[in-house]
């Protein structure tokens, strides 16, 4: 087979959380719980979905290409300006981007082995090496990362909080990581689920994008609960923006994503009832677990890694079975491990009931 590249002959595709549909098709279902994709259960900001409504009927002509009003509110937002935000079709367009933009063809990208499996694949679509090394007590290493750096090296994608183990580094690590790193190597900060940390260590990536080489990644998708919309954006200076900006698709960001985006921006009661009502189904997951005797990992995201001590595909097809999809860890070679979102009070309590049944036969 010659026709295909031999990176994409090569490649393991992304396994995306199965779709409610298709499980309740499967198995017959009429109620299924997705818990499996870190998306905000509590549905979208309703200010958001309203200006969605009003805008669909625009929608004969192209989105705006420069994305004008959802930058000068992002400027506002974050206190910089317009030109340090570049849009993309969700956060993982702008992985693409980055990479597309400033990897040349004999440099390499440096990321953690079991974090956001998108940084792997998408290098690897766009062919360019990349090198993974091992978390370190389920954290990004970045002491080891550092040390791996050599003249080769051009991106470090760091997750933080990672996915999928809900870790993250903090201040004083990132700080003395990007101590004295070389000038040509950029970091990629990628905050998806920063809306969920409930730590006074967590480094804010926009505080160091002025003086170092770091470009931040945020998504509309988790705590604004946009997933279904595809949008995301990157933060970082003009003289990394404005060349990704070279790099884009121009319509790459379409016209209801821009309009329920910035939507959600004015909507603060509904970001504080997403992260409160997280942060209370974490205790109450949390509490549960540990009564089950099962081992889980400390997340400052919306989801938690669970040690389930047995075959973790297993576990996943049997809670299949029952309405509940979570998401194996095989793919991260994580075996006995499951990742569950944090639902709705009543989603944790079916899950946490499923569980108990699949793990412990118990009814
Ligand atoms: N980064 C991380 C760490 C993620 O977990 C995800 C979604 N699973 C993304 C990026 C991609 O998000 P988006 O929907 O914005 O493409």
């Amino acid at each position: 087979m010659t026709l295909v590249r031999k990176n994409i002959r090569e490649l393991s595709p992304y396994i995306a959380g199965k779709p409610i549909e298709e499980t309740k098709r499967e198995f017959n279902l009429k109620e299924v719980i997705k818990l499996a994709s870190n998306e905000n259960p509590f549905g979208a900001s309703p200010k958001a979905v309203a200006a969605i409504k009003k805008a669909a009927s625009g929608v004969n002509r192209y989105p705006d290409s420069n994305n004008f009003y959802l930058k000068r509110k992002l400027a506002s937002v974050f206190k910089l300006e317009p030109e340090n935000f570049v849009l993309g079709n969700g956060s993982d367009e702008l992985i693409d981007i980055v990479i597309k933009t400033f990897v040349n063809e004999d440099e390499a990208i440096l990321t953690s082995r079991q974090t956001f499996l998108e940084y792997e694949i998408i290098s690897k679509v766009n062919n360019r090496k990349v090198v993974t090394l091992p978390l370190k007590g389920f954290k990004f290493d970045l002491e080891a990362i550092k040390k791996k750096i050599n003249s080769k090296t051009k991106l470090v994608f760091i997750a933080n909080p990672n996915n999928p183990t809900g870790t993250y580094v903090n201040k004083p690590e990132l700080e003395k990581f990007l101590k004295g790193l070389p000038k040509n190597v950029i970091v990629v900060l990628d905050e998806a689920y920063d809306t969920f940390i409930d730590v006074k260590d967590y480094p804010r990536g926009v505080d160091y994008i002025k003086k170092d080489n770091l470009i931040v990644l945020q998504t509309f998708s988790k705590a604004y609960g946009l997933s279904g919309l595809r949008i995301g954006c990157a933060i970082c200076a003009k003289h990394l923006s404005s060349f990704m900006e070279k790099t884009r698709q121009p319509f790459n960001v379409n016209l209801l994503a821009q309009a329920g985006a910035l939507a959600a921006l004015d909507d603060k009661q509904f970001l504080k009832k997403t992260r409160d009502l997280t942060l209370k189904g974490k205790k109450y997951l949390y509490q549960a677990f540990r009564k089950m005797g099962l081992p889980y990992v400390r997340s400052a995201a919306n989801f938690i890694l669970l040690d389930v001590k047995q075959d973790c595909q297993v576990v996943f097809k049997d809670l299949l079975k029952l309405g509940i999809i979570v998401r194996d860890m095989k793919q991260y070679g994580l075996d006995n491990f499951v990742r569950v979102t944090i639902g709705m009070p009543a989603e944790n309590a079916k899950f946490i009931k499923a569980l108990k049944i699949v793990l412990f036969k118990k009814r």
